[in-house]
This record gives C-alpha cells, sequence and structure tokens, in this order.
C-alpha cells in the first residue's frame, strides 16, 4: 500500500488514481465516473487503482467495478496505457462525494 502525506488529513495509506483524478482532486472538482480496476495474485486482491472515463475507454475497461481473478491479471494491470500514482485517499473521497 502507498501512502502520503496530506497536508489536510496528514500521513495514511493512499489512493492510486490516474493523472487526470489526480489533477481533478488538487483542483477540488467533482469526480463522477470514476472506474475501479483490482487485480489478484494468488487468489488475493493484489493491487487496484481508479482511473477516469477516458482512461477506461482506452484500455477497454467497461465496468464501473472491474476485478481480475486471473493469474495474468497483475501484469494486465501493470501493462495498462494510463499514469497511476498516489494520492490522499480522504481528498479523494471528499472529491467523489461532493455534491
Ligand atoms: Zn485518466
Ligand atoms: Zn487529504
Amino acid at each position: 500500500m502507498p501512502y502520503v502525506i496530506c497536508k489536510q488529513h496528514g500521513g495514511h495509506p493512499a489512493s492510486v488514481v490516474c493523472e487526470h483524478l489526480r489533477q481533478a482532486v488538487e483542483n477540488r472538482e467533482r469526480l463522477q465516473g470514476v472506474f475501479y480496476v483490482e487485480a489478484s495474485h494468488m487468489n488475493a486482491p493484489a493491487w487496484g487503482h481508479y482511473i477516469c472515463g477516458n482512461c477506461a475507454r482506452e484500455n477497454q475497461i467497461s465496468e464501473l467495478r472491474t476485478i481480475w481473478k486471473d493469474d495474468d491479471s497483475l501484469d494486465r494491470l501493470f501493462a495498462m496505457k494510463c499514469n497511476v500514482s498516489p494520492v490522499c485517499s480522504r481528498c479523494f473521497h471528499d472529491a467523489m462525494n461532493t455534491k
């Protein structure tokens, strides 16, 4: 799990998001249509990240919650065409819940 230190929320585990979502969180924009993709390794969730609608389309992701459980899923996740980076998970969730 990546770890971040947020100016507002202090240090805690981060959410991993694509660069577009991270930008939106930084700009305090409301997030919509956020996709979550998770991969498993040895039948346990190994890694998951959030991507925007454009990144989802580019990577042929069509389900808002995509959970891959096959053995190649982790390789596929890391091979995805988008730049992901950690962001404060509380800021991220605040941005998703903003009305
Ligand atoms: Zn994106
Ligand atoms: Zn924060």
